[in-house]
């Protein structure tokens, strides 16, 4: 808990250091317009356009890559037994399957979580798309709009190349937040890049668009290749505030049932889950 209650302080610390707002903008519960109860407004809207933002970045060079670049929200900022489980959804050839028996498993437990989807798995999955996006239980966060790792330079994760300057970095965080807004009726509020790699140069501009960054504690699923038992021992060791990351794309990998095995010893530890969005 320690640890993870210092990287939010570094993220927050962080993000005011380099001109970002705080990452994170709890509203009390009560505090909630009727219209925001289910996942909260995104604190800023997206007034700012591709042009302001290329004028705004140009020649701004990155001094930070990685996965915990400052504006990155690493852990819950709550003292309590929490967790948040998320769910990436990325597109793609391979990459847009729909894991049922995850999302079943979640319902039939009534276990809240967040799920990151990028435009190419909405337009494969529109009808699936829709179920999830009408279901109370489930926040939807944005995973960009070609699954990109979040740069001004181009710089690659795992073999995926990178935007290339503040200008893509506006189109990969800005087409799916429209579509969702569109989709959704309200704007997305969190974002996590394909790879969910940053550069700081990126990050400040995801800010610039409204958009808060939702890295995670633990890697639960390690890109959906991890066996059951593998998931279950990652996931079942999550500390309290911990975000945790596994993917909901690939129905054939151990995440559904490592998941389904991990769930039982956390409740019984005393944790409970909420999407990201939640602090009640
Ligand atoms: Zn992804």
């Amino acid at each position: 808990m320690a640890v993870s209650r210092r990287r939010v302080l570094a993220a927050v610390a962080g993000g005011a250091l380099m001109g970002v707002q705080a990452p994170w903008q709890p509203v009390p519960r009560a505090e909630r317009a009727p219209s925001d109860a289910r996942e909260g407004a995104a604190p800023v809207p997206a007034h700012v356009s591709r042009d302001e933002i290329v004028a705004r970045y140009e020649g701004v060079e990155p001094s930070a890559w990685g996965m915990e670049v400052p504006g990155v929200i690493t852990a819950l900022p709550d003292d309590r037994p929490l967790l948040a489980l998320t769910f990436d959804a990325c597109g793609s050839t391979g990459g847009c399957g729909y894991d049922a028996g995850l999302i079943d498993f979640l319902r039939a437990n009534r276990v809240p979580a967040t799920l990151f989807v990028n435009a190419r798995w909405i337009d494969a999955n529109p009808d699936r798309f829709e179920e999830l996006a009408g279901d109370p239980l489930f926040e939807i966060g944005n995973h960009g709009t070609a699954h990109r790792p979040l740069s001004v330079s181009g710089r690659s994760a795992y073999g995926i190349a990178g935007t290339r300057d503040a200008g893509e970095v506006y189109d990969e965080v800005e087409a799916n937040a429209a579509k969702l807004t569109g989709l959704l009726g309200r704007r997305p509020r969190f974002f996590r890049s394909g790879t969910a790699h940053y550069d700081d140069v990126a990050a400040r501009i995801a800010a610039d668009l409204g958009q808060l960054l939702a890295g995670f504690t633990v890697n639960g699923d390690a890109g959906a290749t991890l066996t059951s038992a593998q998931v279950r021992a990652e996931v079942a060791a999550a500390p309290s505030g911990a975000i945790v990351l596994g993917h909901m794309n690939h129905p054939g990998g151990g995440t559904a049932d490592g998941i389904a095995a991990a769930v039982p010893s956390l409740l019984a530890a005393g944790h409970r889950f909420v999407r990201l969005s939640d602090l009640s």
